[in-house]
Formats: C-alpha cells, structure tokens, sequence
C-alpha cells in the first residue's frame, strides 16, 4: 500500500511556480502571516551559476532544455471535433517552461497592455457596427474588468519588473513617438526603450513614410541598470543574441528570479517544492478544496492541505486540471458545473506574411533581441476602421528582430526565396544571405468559437496516467480574411522598405501544432460577470468552488491582438491584493 506523507497545512498552496504563482507570493507574503507553498515539476535554477555561459543554441533552441518533458506530459491536437487527435511528441506551436520561474524566465520580453477596445468585445462591435458583424458561431464577450480598472495593475507590473519602452498615452495627452492608440497610462515606463536594430530602423522608416506610426517595443528587458521598487538590483541589457528560450545570464531579462521570488523566500513562510508534480486538486464531501496531491522525483506521494488552491499551471494545463479534479460533487471537474471548462480556447495569429533579402547588406541579426524593432498598431484591434471590411480583428505588425542563430534560423530562412531547399545552389546562397533576410510579422487576434475547445483526451495518458488535454484548433474563416488584410498592408510596408527580392505568403496557412508559433494558448477557464458565461470571476476566483482560484492566461475570453503576459500578471496583482486584502475575513466566499 502506498503511504501519503501529509503536510502541514498551509494558507495558500500553488500548482508550479512560475510567473503568477511568484507574483502572489511577493505580494500576498511580505504584509501578512501567511504560509505558502508552490510545488513544481521543474528543477531550480537561478540566474547564477545556472545562466552562466548558456549560449548553446542545439541545448535549448533545439532540444529545448528549459521547456517541459514531453516524455512525460503533452497535449494532443485535431484541427475539428471529426478528426482523430494526435499527441505533440517533439516540440512544435508552443514551448511551455517548467523549472523555477517558468515560461517567463526564457520568454521574448515584449510587454504590453491590452487597448481598452479589447475589454469591451462583444459591446463596441456590436454598438459600431451592428450585431449581425459577430458571426453567431463566435462566442467572443467583453471582459468583466475594464482598462481603467485594470490600469493601476498594469502600471504595478511594469514597475515591478521595470518595463523599458517609450509612453504613447500619459494621462490622454497623446506623445510624440510612442504608440498613439495604447490606453490612457498614469506615469512613463520607468526605463527608457531598447536600442533599435538596424533593420527595425529600417521598418520604422518606411512605417513613418507611409503615416503609420512606429514605436518602440516595450520590453521586459531592462534598457539600462536597475534597482527594482523590491530593491532587487539588475543590469542592464547586453543584447547577447540568445534571448527567447534562454535564461538571461545577467538578469537583464525580467523573470520571476530576478524579481519576486527573493522578495518571497526572504519572509521564511514560502517554500518552493521542486521536481514534484501535481497529479490533483483534492476536494472534500461539500465540494470545497482541501488541497492537492504530488509525486516526488522518487514517486513518492505527498498531499499537501491549504485553504486557498491556486491553479497557476499556465493556460492549458490550468484547463487539465480543473477537467481532472472530478468527485460526486464536481462530477465534470472544478468549475464545470455548466460544462464550459476548457471553451472559449484561443491562441494568436503569428505569423511572417512577407520576408526581403537585400543582397550585399548585412543587419547583424545574430544579436540583439525580441524587442529591439519599432512596432505598429495601426493595424490592431478595431483602431482601424472596419465598416467595409469582412472581419472583425487585427494585429500588431513588428519587424523582425534580432537573435538568428545558425541552428535553428536555417530550416525557413530562404523559403520562397529560392527555388529549393537543398543543393549547392541553395548552400551558397544561404552562405551570402543569411544575414540579409529579414520579415515583417503579425501578432494577431484569435477570437473565441464554439469549434475551438479543449476536453480531455479519451485515448492518451501522461506519466501519471491521467488524461492529456485534448486541444481541437483551427482558424477560421474571420481569421482568413483578417490574414489576408494584414499580408497586403505588410507587403506595402516591405515595398517601401525596398528589398531586392520579396516572397509572399498571401494566405493563412491551416493551424498546425508541429510548428513554433507563439507561447499564447490562451482562454479555456475563462472570467466573466455570472456563472453563465463564465468558469470564475474577475479575480479568477472560480464560481462552483471558491476557494479554487486560476491565474493566467486561461482566464481569457478571447485573445486581443498583443503578448498575454502584461495583462497576465495585471490581474495576477489584483488577485494577489485581493486575496492579501479581503479574502481571508471571510474564506470561502464568493468575491464581488
Ligand atoms: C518562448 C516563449 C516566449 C514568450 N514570450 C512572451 C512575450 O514576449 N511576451 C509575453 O507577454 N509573453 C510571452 N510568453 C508567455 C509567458 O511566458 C507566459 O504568459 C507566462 O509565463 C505565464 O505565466 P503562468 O504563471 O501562467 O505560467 P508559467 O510561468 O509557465 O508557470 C507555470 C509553472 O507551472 C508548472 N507546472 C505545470 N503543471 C504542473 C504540475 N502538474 N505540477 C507542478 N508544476 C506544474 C510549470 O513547470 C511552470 O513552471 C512567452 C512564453 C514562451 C515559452
Ligand atoms: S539579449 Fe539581453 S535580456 Fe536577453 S538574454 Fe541577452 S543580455 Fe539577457
């Protein structure tokens, strides 16, 4: 028989540590008495010695070293409820982390806040442009938090974890050379932008001539040295090259161990359990969680009581979760009482509808970082008018930026720019021209659809012999039409920028999870205004079991135009201040 070692109970227990399991430590810990514990399947690691000389490109952009083990834990995927689903068995659409910190401590750094059109979905497209533009099938909402709720949160993150970029909107007066259509924000970033790369200059220039309006990244890279408000103290960016899916070896990059982890550990009442692996949320008779149970690197199990569980799991595993945690009173799992545990599952439209090679010039693309590029939003949101266009959406469009690395840039590099992949011919070039290709990319919206959903899988089990998350995507035809508007505007931008050669993708190609996308599964738990149209409420504190709380991007009805992890971590603070404030004086209840 196998013995559960029971542990002392504590306040507040999370599923991994990572970004927002960190942020609720730093906040809630510091001002209370509480006692925490986080347990995570990854190992620990910190910025030193762990960073230290990491330039391996075949270890972690190749094998990926930081990501989770896909021997043990994945996702399967079909592209529509009639087609079979099939494991993720390398690494593909996205790259979840694990470890200490998790996806934050080898992410790209662009940060940014959602536009204040994005809060209000369903309502300001409907009031601009009548019902009848919402195809009955897309089930997108409005949030149940505004941008001006949301707005003091969204400066804390930036703060916290010291934001460099150039402020568009200070207080509604409109700045020269920062973004025009961002949200009105209370005070500048507190670090100045990113230095522009040569080829983003190049973007940049031809945006401004044809009256876009470029503006810096805003980046979770640190432009210069900095002492956090926690008094961390961090350098200053040395545009290394090898960013995205690295771990920073100076802690230029923001991560939760350069940031709230120190704060966390230092008050003694935060322990952090690694290489431990939550297999269930547990729950007693009246449905209320009492805790969650773990196996240990030597298949030991431990069952740890709190009063508060919080699912921090990222996104899709946050969905798994949930769906697993079934007993007589959750017979479909937490939060799914109505069945919509897992809807509303959205992702982002990343994509390079254009590329350029300029023969004879180089742009130095082997440095650098994700943010060192102008953007545009000329073209995102509903910030351009929609009344004669098929679709509702849009997308930040950026240039490309640095960090090509030899290993993984190869493989697409020169696609539709030769006539083949392979050869003497394409060597040679490939050779000459590694360095003068570059590409404008879309970081597009994915709205919410009845056919876009995750369930549990009926066929594939992890390590553990549970159910993996059965992912059904594809895009749509919104989606399609919104791609092919995008690619034209990228394509007069890339005109102007002048290359010498040009190769187009003038269609969004199907959604396929065996290629690298972007990081932002998102919805699944979503948040709204009642139980009806939502799995938890504004503070992720989940309807059927409050004392079950999400965080993360799972909390997403839809997917705006822009990076998740701004506004991941903006409501990660608010809930952190909320459970810090108000949930402890009456545990157990629902929060309005
Ligand atoms: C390559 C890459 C680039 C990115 N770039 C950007 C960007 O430029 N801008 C942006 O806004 N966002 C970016 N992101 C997304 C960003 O990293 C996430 O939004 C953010 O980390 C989410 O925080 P989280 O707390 O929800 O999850 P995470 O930070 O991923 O933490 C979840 C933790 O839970 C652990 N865990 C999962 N299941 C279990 C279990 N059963 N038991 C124990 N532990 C478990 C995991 O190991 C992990 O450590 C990027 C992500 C990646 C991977
Ligand atoms: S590019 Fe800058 S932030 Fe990124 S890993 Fe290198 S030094 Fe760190």
């Amino acid at each position: 028989m196998t013995t559960v070692r029971r542990h002392s109970p504590v306040e507040i227990v999370t599923i991994g540590a990572g970004m927002t399991a960190s942020i609720l430590a730093a906040r809630v810990l510091p001002e209370t008495g509480h006692r925490m514990v986080s347990i995570e399947q990854g190992p620990a690691q910190w910025t030193y010695p762990d960073f230290a000389h990491n330039h391996d490109s075949l270890r972690y952009s190749q094998r990926f070293a930081m990501m989770q083990d896909l021997s043990k834990l994945s996702w399967t995927w079909r592209p529509n409820a009639s087609a079979p689903a099939l494991p993720m068995r390398q690494y593909g659409s996205f790259h979840p982390g694990q470890g200490l910190g998790g996806s934050l401590v080898h992410w790209t750094g662009l940060t940014w806040r959602f536009l204040p059109t994005d809060f209000k979905y369903r309502s300001h497209h409907v009031e601009r442009y009548g019902a009848d533009r919402i195809p009955a099938e897309m089930t997108v909402r409005d949030w149940p938090v505004d941008y001006a709720e949301l707005e003091p949160y969204y400066d804390a993150f930036e703060y916290d974890i010291g934001v460099s970029g150039l402020a568009g909107n200070l207080g509604g007066r409109i700045l020269p050379g920062g973004n025009p259509f961002e949200g009105p924000r209370q005070r500048p970033y507190p670090n100045p932008p990113m230095a522009d790369s040569a080829f983003g200059k190049l973007f940049g220039q031809a945006c401004s001539e044809r009256d876009l309006h470029p503006f810096p990244t805003p980046s979770g890279l640190l432009s210069r040295g900095w002492t956090d408000p926690y008094g961390n103290v961090r350098a200053g960016c040395l545009y290394c090259g090898f960013c995205t899916r690295f771990g920073c070896e100076v802690g230029a990059k923001a991560s939760p161990l350069t940031t709230w982890l120190p704060v966390a550990l230092a008050t003694d009442r935060y322990e952090v359990r690694t290489r431990c692996h939550v297999v269930r949320i547990d729950t007693a008779t009246d449905g209320r969680a009492t805790g969650v149970t773990y196996v240990d690197a030597q298949g030991g199990e431990h069952f740890q009581p709190a009063e508060v569980v919080i699912a921090s799991a990222y996104s899709l595993e946050n969905v798994r979760n949930l769906l697993l945690a079934r007993s007589d009173k959750h017979p479909q799992g937490i939060g799914n009482d109505r069945g919509l545990v897992g809807r509303n599952y959205t992702y982002q439209l990343e994509q390079t509808p254009v590329k350029g090679l300029w023969e004879n010039t180089r742009f130095n693309f082997f440095m650098g970082n994700g943010c060192t590029v102008p953007q545009i939003y000329d073209y995102n949101g509903d910030v351009f008018d929609h009344s004669d266009l098929d679709f509702v959406g849009g997308a930040a469009l950026f240039a490309e930026a640095g960090q090509r690395d030899p290993v993984t840039s190869v493989g697409t590099l020169l696609e539709d720019l030769t006539d083949r992949q392979w050869g003497a011919e394409w060597k040679a070039m490939l050779g000459r021209s590694w360095d003068s290709v570059g590409g404008i990319n879309t970081e597009g919206e994915s709205p919410a659809y009845t056919g876009n959903f995750c369930d549990l899988d009926p066929t594939y089990t992890d390590a553990w012999g549970l159910p993996l998350l059965r992912i059904t995507f594809d895009w749509m035809e919104n989606e399609r039409r919104m791609y092919r508007f995008l690619a034209a505007r990228c394509v007069e931008i890339m005109r102007a920028m002048r290359p010498d050669r040009m190769a187009v993708q003038p269609e969004l190609p199907p959604y396929r999870i065996d290629e690298y996308q972007s990081t932002h599964a998102t919805g699944g738990a979503i948040m709204g205004t009642d139980p009806g149209n939502s799995v938890t409420n504004s503070y992720g504190q989940v309807w059927d079991t409050p004392n079950v709380f999400v965080t993360g991007a799972a909390l997403f009805p839809q997917n705006p135009g822009a990076n998740p992890s701004g506004t991941v971590g903006a409501l990660a603070i608010r809930t952190a201040e909320t459970l810090r404030d108000r949930y402890f004086s009456a545990p157990g209840e629902l929060l309005t």
